[in-house]
């Protein structure tokens, strides 16, 4: 395993990993991946085995724009065409994933065997041009263990995950800092499956309609594959209060010793989350205490994460 710059050598040593069914640490802008070529079973097997990821968990396929993503994608209906073009223009590169048929192209096992796909163009000009250089569309899902922090910077990646990659490439910290935003097209009004990069509201404005956004508190509604009540979390237990008094964790306010000052703005504070939750996972304290966000729309998607790493530990609920 080596760490290399986005730079040509860099983006051309993991091209070459990928090709030769390797895998490799890509950085996108929403976190870091575990890429391998979507079509090398083998190593797409490896990604599986390497987050301890359970085979019903699909990935998801990335291409480095929107007519080669096409190979992943069956002839769609022209409702669905129209729509997923008004996206595509409007988002791509970016962090929207949309889920459509599937091509006879995509194997089962990047699907986790369902009839659609995952697709993607990512906003990270180092994925692009690695996924470009190789040739290949590739299949990605965020490089860490299963239901643990995503990583935002390689040095919070699991040993793990870095072990199973040949190539890390290291761009620095992700600059949206949460997961894609994942947006099913297969039915007639297209459903959020999870919060994340583009907002509910960005979407409404760019489709000219609303669409379905499951309650986040039904937790007896799975609405994805994939989507888990106790997701996204620190080792370190985490709880939600609303005033975190001395106690370690995230604040609003001015930090004292053992926090961790959190930003106002929920675009800034998502791109803090991981980072400072992996931060205060490795100081090892007993818990970690995260004051609530806003009730508001803008915060959508990190109170998705938070809900979610504060799950078996939910004496407060959120
Ligand atoms: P990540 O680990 O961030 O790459 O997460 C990928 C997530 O995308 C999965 O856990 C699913 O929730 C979602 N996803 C991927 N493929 C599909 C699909 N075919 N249908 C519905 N959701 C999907
Ligand atoms: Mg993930």
């Amino acid at each position: 395993m080596i760490t290399v710059k986005p730079d040509p050598t860099g983006i051309e040593a993991a091209a070459r990993a990928l090709r030769s069914g390797e895998l490799v640490v890509m950085p996108t802008e929403t976190v870091y991946g575990l890429a391998c070529a979507a079509t090398r079973i083998e190593a797409v097997e490896r990604v599986f085995a390497a987050k301890g990821r359970p085979p019903e968990n699909p990935l998801i396929v990335h291409g480095s724009d929107w007519t080669l993503l096409r190979e992943a994608v069956a002839i769609l209906d022209p409702d669905t065409e129209s729509t997923a073009g008004v996206l595509a223009v409007r988002f791509w590169p970016g962090p929207l994933t949309l889920v459509l048929p599937k091509s006879a192209w995509v194997p089962d096992i990047v699907t986790a065997g369902m009839p659609t796909v995952a697709v993607r163009v990512p906003g990270h000009e180092a994925a692009r041009a690695l996924i470009d250089a190789a040739g290949v569309l590739v299949a990605a899902p965020s490089a860490n263990r299963f239901m643990g922090l995503s990583p935002t910077r390689i040095e919070d990646i699991d040993p793990r995950i870095a072990a199973a990659a040949t190539i890390l490439i290291d761009a620095g910290p992700c600059e949206v800092g949460i997961e894609s935003t994942v947006l099913d097209l297969t039915a007639a009004t297209p459903r959020l499956l999870r919060p994340g990069g583009v907002s509910q509201s960005d979407l409404e404005l760019a489709l000219g309609r609303p669409i379905e956004v499951p309650d986040p508190h039904d937790h007896g509604a799975r609405v994805a594959p994939g989507q888990y009540l106790r997701h996204y979390a620190p080792r370190t237990p985490l709880i939600l209060v609303d005033d975190i008094g001395d106690r370690p964790g995230l604040t609003f306010g001015d930090a004292r010793y053992g926090q961790l000052a959190m930003p106002q703005d929920p675009v800034a504070y998502a791109a803090r989350l991981y980072a400072a939750l992996a931060e205060l996972d490795r100081a090892g304290y007993e818990v970690i205490s995260v004051e609530r966000p806003p009730h508001e729309p803008a915060w959508a998607a990190v109170w998705d994460r938070l809900r979610k790493a504060a799950y078996d530990t939910g004496r407060l609920s959120p």
